[in-house]
């Protein structure tokens, strides 16, 4: 459902990534970590066309990235991102933030937006706040409500770039708790963490990348078990 084909980028002279193949099916969970630098937040970014690459293709639940007659709109809310800074309206209460994208991009009338963003913020423990702004909420609400937001549009799949790594320790679980119920429910995840014990429990595939190379794609259990790339094994000293 998620399948990206020999993909390369480059910014100017600097190949950020290199000859990356890797597929996600419907309901898989992949992790993927790797060194400050590596790649990560650029190989999922081009996923969902955030970000553009020279070579290769990908190809999302059947829509071409990188054609130049892609439906932008349409893939983006087929294809959900929860970022680092949970990057939510400022100005708008929670409740309109999990309503606008329903709004804007698939033109639902306003009283099914709400009923859906009410359930989705009830799903991720925030109905009691639905009326305040982001600013008067944590970190780790501020992240479960972006999850809500992503969740409204009924995506194919969720795309997530560290999202527990701005968060105080105490707020991780609380965020990694509403990703793991959405892993149990089936949902295709591709996951940026360093987060080694939820990838452990969660994740159905492991992916290292360092200097933009796809070093390792392999179940959990061989992952976590098996013999591993040394430079694999360098990095996981330096994180576990
Ligand atoms: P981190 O763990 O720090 O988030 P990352 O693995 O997500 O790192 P990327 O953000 O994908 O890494 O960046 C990969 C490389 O591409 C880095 O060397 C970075 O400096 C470079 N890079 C990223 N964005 C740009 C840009 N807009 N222009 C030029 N180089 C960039
Ligand atoms: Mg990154």
């Amino acid at each position: 459902m998620i399948e990206l084909n020999n993909v390369s980028k480059w910014y100017n002279d600097y190949q950020v990534l290199k000859d990356c193949t890797l597929t996600v099916e419907r309901g898989e969970i992949v992790v993927i970590c790797g060194p400050s630098g590596s790649g990560k937040s650029t190989l999922i970014k081009t996923v969902n066309a955030l970000e553009p690459f020279q070579e290769g293709s990908i190809r999302v639940h059947g829509m071409e990235v990188g054609a130049p007659d892609t439906d932008l709109p349409a893939l983006r809310a087929r294809v959900g991102m929860v970022f680092q800074s949970f990057e939510l309206f400022p100005h708008m209460t929670i409740l309109q933030n999990v309503m606008i994208g329903q709004r804007v991009v698939l033109s639902r009338s306003s009283s099914d937006a709400e009923a859906q963003a009410r359930r989705l913020l009830d799903r991720v423990g925030m109905a009691d706040h639905a009326h305040k702004y982001p600013a008067q909420l944590s970190g780790g609400q501020q992240q479960r409500v972006a999850i809500a937001r992503a969740l409204a549009m009924d995506p194919m799949a969720i795309l997530f770039d560290e999202p527990t790594s701005a968060l105080d320790p105490e707020m991780v679980s609380e965020v990694l708790d509403v990703m793991t119920s959405l892993a149990k429910e089936g949902m295709t995840m591709m996951v940026v963490t360093h987060e080694m014990g939820f990838a452990r429990r969660v994740a159905t595939r492991m992916v290292f990348i360092d200097r933009g190379e796809i070093i390792e794609n392999c179940p959990t259990e061989e992952f976590f078990g098996g013999t591993r790339n040394p430079r694999t094994e360098a990095f996981l000293g330096k994180i576990l």
